[in-house]
Formats: structure tokens, C-alpha cells, sequence
């Protein structure tokens, strides 16, 4: 991208947070003030979101019953008749493999209390996080210890394992039951936070409707002392999960098999890949508008606690109940499914550092973090930008140059590759991959609106120089 116009080559990264660049001008401060407003309804509105909050436990509850009792494939009615044994068999399941008993509160109340704990008393990277309009431009500091504290949950769980304290076998042998007390966590948290926050009058962006404030959140930034709670969940409870399921899963493959598959391995390495990429890059989490612009209600919260841990790693759940003969591949595949997990993961890691490190530039505030793996061409030496009026840059350089969300099709081929793992042998697995890209396209379409509210022509601008939303070419 070439010099021309306002777009300017980033200059040397300044000091004081309240003299940097991307303090807004009044222009900004002024559509700021507007972003901080309830003006439409999103997600169809309290209707749409009330829907959402029903079904989306329904379709979970139903996706584990087909994976687990009907061989990975989608049971549904054999008539009008049997819709009601049908419904009947499916309670059944519920009830019985399913209910919230103790030793799964244990479990998870376990996990997520010790993930609290450590977060708290571990000492991380000290990064300052964006100026809050709400707070009138003041920045807030995160603590930074994903990292260290995965490293910790690691080092805890094989000790439970060796010492049959807790066998890690036991996480997928209990998914319903685990699965079940998910739920509550999600639904009493996004609720008791509405509560709290209304209580302590630290809402924002309120509609006025109860269900759908519930849903959208009414708090911005909630927190236990050093602990960001909204980040911390975002990381610790979902991204973990889904790596000791993936763990727990070859556990139960070593047992019955005497081997690990590489198709399993395969999930290991994803999701390790995964959540170390949170751990390691934490400190580029408050630059993402799910950190600056997102409230911490059910649609978060949910998400975080039951709908992530519980939906995309169905793959796992498959190979730990399966035969390895129904999802085995010729080495060929093999190397192709790792090669492109692998390609993807370098564009999503590298795309979401470079702009990341960039407003960290902007802002003063960037300092390199030694974590591993640190890969070329994470940071942008000299990159060119737009300056926009509200105070803003807008990177054109790297990954950014190419597409608008180069990091959402990276992170999308990621989910793909989750469910082509199993190949055919079963369509739920790629729930994930379905599910994802709705949410990605729907939620670039929320942020670009946000965007072209914020920036107004300078967006338009950005736009017509950076065509492509998510493939050069294609999209
Ligand atoms: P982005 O990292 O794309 O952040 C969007 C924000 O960045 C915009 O609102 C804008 O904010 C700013 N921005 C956009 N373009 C530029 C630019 N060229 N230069 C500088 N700033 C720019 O996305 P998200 O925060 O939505 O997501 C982060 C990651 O999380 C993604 O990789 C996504 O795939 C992943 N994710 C994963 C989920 C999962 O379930 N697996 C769910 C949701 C997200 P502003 O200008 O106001 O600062």
C-alpha cells in the first residue's frame, strides 16, 4: 500500500495515553457518544434473542443425543405419531445421562473456581487497554496471565491424572451431565450480572427491554479486582475446556485402543494451538471490540460457559464413542488436513497481532511480549494506515491489506478443519464450522455498521481501498 493522501506511515510510537493519536477528535467523541446509545434492536430484537436463549440449549441437548446414542447421526420423528415417543426418548436421554448431579458440579464449579483463583493471585504482562469513551477516555489495566495460568491448569491435570485423583477420561465419560450444569452456569451468570449491574448503576447501551438487555448485557467492564471478568471468561473457561476434552478424549482412545489416532492427535494439537494463541496474545485481547464495544451479557457469558466448550469439539466426543476404522485416512489426507490447520492458524495468529500491535504503536503502548511460538511477520515494520477524523487509524498493511477480517476466514478454515477431522462419518462435527460462519458474517456486518458510524467517509474510503471483506477475490 503506498503512501498517498492522508494515509501516513506510522510515525514513533508515542508515550503518554492521554496525548496519543487515537484519542478522538470532537468529531469522534461525538460518534462515540452516539455508539454508547441504544439505537436499534440487533438479533431480531427481544423476540429474536428470547429464541435464541430457548434453542440453543434445545439444539445442544439434541446434538449430543444424535452423537452419542444415534451414531453420530440426526435422529428426528419416524412420523406424525412418533413425534411424541420421540420427544419422550429424548427427555429420557436428558434425564438420565444428562442431569445436573453433584459430581459434575463438582467438576466444573471445580475448574472454573480454580481458573478464578489462579487468575487472581498469578502475576501476568501489565497491558493497558483502550481509551473507554464511557469513562471518559480513561484506560483500564489487564493483567495478563492466561498464559501462565493454562501452563498451571496443564501442570495440575496430569498430576490429578498420574495420581488417579481425578482421571482426565472422566471429563468426556460425564460431557452430558457436565454439559448440563454449563447451562445453569450460563443462564444464572448472564442474569445475576443484568441484576448486578442495574443495582450498582453500571449499565450502558440499555434498550429498555428486559429479555433483550439480559441477552446484549448491560455492564461493559466487570470485574474482581485484577481480574477483567469479560476477557477472562472470553479465555479461561471455553478455550480450556475444549482442550482437555480433546485431551480427555485421546485419555479414553489410550485405554480402549492402547493408541491415540492422529485424527484425535489432531484435535489436541487444534485446540492446544487454540488456546495457548489466547494465552500467549492476551495482551491483544482488549484491542478487539468484543473487549471495548461488547457488554458482558448472555450472548458472552453463554457462549463462554456451555455454547463453546460444548459445541465445537463434537469431533472429540465422536472419536471417543467410534471405532477408528470410520474416520481412518490414507497419510496424504492426513498431511493435508494438518497442513491447512496449520497455514490457517498462522494468518489468524499473525493477522489479529498486526493490528493488534498496531493500535498498541498508535498508542504507545506496545512493548514485545517473549511467548512461544512468536511467528514472522506478527508485527508490521513501517505500516501504512488511514488517519481517519475521529482520531482513529485504519492499518492497510500485512494481512489488512488484502481483506477486511483476513483473521475471521483464517479462524473459520480452523473451525473446518474440526469437523473434516472425522471426514464423513458423522455431519455434526461440522456444527461448529456452520454455526461459525454465521456468527462471523453477522458479526462483520454489526462491527462494519459500528465502523461506518464511527469513521463516516473515511470508512468509505478504507473500503474502497481494501475491497474484500473476508477473501481477496472472492468475498
Ligand atoms: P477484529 O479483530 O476484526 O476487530 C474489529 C475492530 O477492529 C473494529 O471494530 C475496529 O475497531 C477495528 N478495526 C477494524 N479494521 C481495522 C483496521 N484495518 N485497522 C485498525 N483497526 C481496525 O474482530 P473481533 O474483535 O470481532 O474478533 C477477534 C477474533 O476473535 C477474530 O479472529 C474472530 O474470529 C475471533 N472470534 C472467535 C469466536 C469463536 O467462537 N471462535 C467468536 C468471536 C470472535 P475500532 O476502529 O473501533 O478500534
Amino acid at each position: 500500500m503506498g503512501q498517498d493522501g492522508n494515509e501516513l506511515r506510522l510515525r514513533k510510537p508515542h508515550g503518554a495515553t492521554t496525548e496519543t493519536p487515537n484519542m478522538p477528535s470532537e468529531e469522534g467523541r461525538k460518534s462515540d457518544q452516539r455508539l454508547d446509545k441504544h439505537e436499534s434492536y440487533e438479533f431480531g430484537g427481544p423476540w429474536g434473542v428470547t429464541a435464541m436463549m430457548i434453542g440453543f440449549p434445545i439444539l445442544m441437548y439434541y446434538l449430543w443425543i444424535c452423537l452419542w446414542f444415534y451414531d453420530g447421526q440426526l435422529t428426528h420423528p419416524k412420523s406424525v405419531d412418533d413425534i411424541t415417543p420421540f420427544l419422550e426418548r429424548m427427555w429420557m436421554h436428558v434425564k438420565t445421562d444428562a442431569s445436573p448431579n453433584l459430581y459434575a458440579w463438582k467438576v466444573y464449579s471445580g475448574f472454573f473456581f480454580f481458573q478464578l483463583a489462579i487468575a487472581l493471585v498469578i502475576p501476568g504482562y501489565q497491558q493497558e487497554g483502550l481509551p473507554v469513551p464511557s469513562l471518559n477516555y480513561k484506560t483500564l489495566m489487564y493483567n495478563c496471565n492466561a498464559l501462565s495460568c493454562l501452563y498451571v491448569t496443564m501442570i495440575t491435570a496430569a498430576a490429578l491424572h498420574l495420581t488417579h485423583t481425578f482421571r482426565l477420561t472422566e471429563i468426556i465419560d460425564n460431557y452430558g451431565h457436565l454439559m448440563t450444569v454449563a447451562n445453569i452456569y450460563g443462564f444464572a451468570w448472564s442474569f445475576g450480572m443484568y441484576f448486578y449491574a442495574v443495582a450498582r448503576g453500571q449499565q450502558i447501551r440499555m434498550s429498555g427491554s428486559f429479555i433483550y438487555d439480559v441477552f446484549m448485557g448491560a455492564i461493559l467492564n466487570p470485574r474482581i479486582g485484577s481480574v477483567d471478568l469479560k476477557m477472562w471468561a472470553e479465555v479461561r473457561i471455553p478455550w480450556n475446556i475444549t482442550f482437555f476434552l480433546a485431551v480427555s478424549g485421546a485419555c479414553k482412545q489410550y485405554e480402549n485402543y492402547g493408541y491415540v489416532t492422529p485424527n484425535m492427535a489432531f484435535m489436541c494439537l487444534a485446540t492446544w494451538l487454540y488456546v495457548n494463541a489466547c494465552g500467549k496474545g492476551e495482551e491483544c485481547i482488549p484491542q478487539t471490540w468484543d473487549m471495548f464495544h461488547e457488554k458482558w451479557g448472555f450472548m458472552v457469558i453463554f457462549w463462554n460457559f456451555a455454547g463453546v466448550p460444548f459445541t465445537y469439539v463434537y469431533s472429540v466426543v465422536y472419536m471417543a464413542s467410534h471405532d477408528p476404522s470410520k474416520y481412518k485416512f490414507s497419510t496424504p489426507t492426513y498431511v493435508a488436513l494438518y497442513a491447512t490447520l496449520l497455514t490457517a492458524y498462522y494468518i489468524f495468529d499473525t493477522s489479529m497481532s498486526q493490528k493488534s500491535r498496531f493500535k498498541m504503536q498508535t498508542q504507545g503502548t506496545f512493548k514485545f511480549r517473549k511467548t512461544f511460538p512468536q511467528l514472522p511477520w506478527g508485527t508490521i515494520e513501517n505500516p501504512t494506515y488511514i488517519q481517519t477524523a475521529h482520531g482513529n487509524r485504519l492499518l492497510t498493511s500485512g494481512w489488512w491489506a488484502y481483506a477486511r477480517k483476513p483473521n475471521y476466514a483464517a479462524d473459520w478454515v480452523q473451525s473446518l478443519t474440526w469437523g473434516l477431522c472425522i471426514g464423513a462419518a458423522s455431519p455434526i462435527p461440522y456444527f461448529y464450522s456452520v454455526f461459525f460462519i454465521t456468527v462471523l458474517v453477522h458479526r462483520c456486518g454489526r462491527d462494519f455498521e459500528r465502523c461506518a458510524i464511527k469513521y463516516g467517509k473515511d470508512w468509505e474510503r478504507y473500503c474502497s481501498i481494501v475491497k474484500y471483506k473476508f477473501i481477496p477475490g472472492v468475498y
